[in-house]
């Protein structure tokens, strides 16, 4: 009987793999692709950071930690929460996991009931949903507009919630669109958050270094009232590129946390003994990672600054400016509707993404993946090198579809 799970069964496989499996496939037989698909920093994790994980290894640090992570990890987390975000946890409070992924599902688990409501923003990063699909949470999905940013619209928000809601995440630097929300307009969603009880907020930071000044970035846990409401989720796989460390933490109400950790010990234990020596070199780098955070930053930002204007620049195609992290959510959908030759019809996000995938070699995500079917995701963490020729073939695939 090959019968699999309904749970299995109505997951979707995440389709950032799937675009990345077929450009790594393409690559295998010989073919050069542009790889601009996957959310991964083309840096190499930072020599004092790569040296403390070695370390721990030659010193024998080889063994089972605590579940909830190190006490010296965990506290340097809290001085970092802190510091940084003006946000008063005790090491209890935090739950220390192989990586955000593994927090944010542990988080959806603990606090969801069968038949909740998980309120997630689109454009989402691909998990969300399938994570609350398999708590047995129904995830509702709140459209938003690149003429707004792809801010949620407070109203928009309002209108969707019931007694049944259970979590609204955010995710500020998001993933896909870089937008970054202004802590104006996280005070008016926790003043709606506030009018629902039952309502609680996951708040995913992982993206809060690799933020474009003036833009800065607010930790919806500070915001009057929701220090109680909110669990926020941060990590170390794009600030400081140990995304092969899996490293990633939850902080909340101890409650709440106690609970994380429950699950944890039943589903992998402690992260790895060594990239948790590792995560604390990390923040031992100083205030938002130092100079040498600093460093990746600005060469995104040069990154964001050259794809803006290049790819502003080709007729039909629309660009929101993105605030933070290494995407850039297009607006490609006036070129839908159009014959290619030699390839078909173009008619959304995926059949555009395969047409510049298979007659052009660029690889990126369409951005149906991310419940948005206008647009196609491009992650800028590659050379501007890379993205020169990139931004040539993207205009030269367009330029017989007008
Ligand atoms: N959250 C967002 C928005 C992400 O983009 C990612 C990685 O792609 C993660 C969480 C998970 O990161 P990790 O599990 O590597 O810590």
């Amino acid at each position: 009987d090959m019968t699999l799970s309904p749970r299995v069964e109505s997951l979707e496989p995440s389709k950032t793999m799937v675009i990345s499996d077929l450009a790594a496939t393409l690559v295998q037989s010989g073919v050069p692709v542009i790889r601009l698909a996957a959310g991964e920093p083309d840096f190499d994790t930072p020599k004092t950071i790569a040296e403390a994980g070695m370390n721990a290894i030659r010193d024998g640090f080889t063994r089972y930690t605590l579940n909830a992570g190190i006490t010296e990890l965990r506290e340097a987390i809290c001085n970092k929460l802190k510091e940084e975000n003006g946000l008063s946890y005790a090491p209890d409070q935090i739950l220390v996991s192989n990586g955000a992924k593994q927090s944010l599902l542990q988080a959806i688990l603990a606090v969801c009931s069968p038949g909740d409501e998980v309120i997630i923003p689109a454009p989402y990063w691909v998990s969300y949903t399938e994570q609350a699909k398999l708590a047995d949470a129904t995830p509702v999905i709140i459209p938003t507009k690149i003429s707004d940013n792809f801010l949620l619209d407070p109203k928009d928000l309002e209108s969707k919630l019931t007694e049944k809601s259970r979590l609204l995440i955010l995710c500020s630097p998001s993933n896909p669109t870089g937008s970054v929300y202004p802590k104006n307009l996280l005070e008016e969603i926790a003043r709606i958050v506030a009018k629902h009880p039952r309502l609680l907020v996951l708040s995913d930071e992982i993206y809060e270094h690799i933020i474009y000044a003036p833009a800065t970035h607010t930790s919806f846990a500070s915001l009057p009232n929701m220090y109680e409401r909110t669990l926020t989720i941060n990590g170390f796989s794009k600030a400081f590129a140990m995304t092969g460390w899996r490293l990633g933490y939850l902080a909340g109400p101890k409650h709440f946390v106690a609970a994380c950790s429950k699950l944890q010990g039943q589903l992998t234990s402690g992260a790895s003994s060594i990239a948790q020596k590792a995560g604390v070199a990390a923040l031992g780098l100083g205030k938002a990672g130092g100079e040498t955070v600093a460093e990746m930053v600005k060469a995104y930002r040069e990154r964001r600054d050259f794809l803006v204007k290049s790819l502003g620049a080709i007729q039909g195609v629309k660009i929101s400016e993105p605030q933070g992290a290494f995407y850039l959510f297009i607006d490609f959908s006036a070129y839908y509707g159009s014959e290619a030759e030699g390839f078909g019809l173009i008619s959304d996000s995926s059949s555009l993404a395969l047409y510049f995938l298979e007659k052009f070699q660029v690889a990126m995500v369409p951005g149906d993946a991310f419940g948005d079917d206008t647009c196609i995701r491009i992650s800028y963490a590659t050379s501007l090198d890379v993205l020169r020729v990139a931004v040539e073939k993207i205009t030269n695939a367009l330029e017989p579809l007008r």
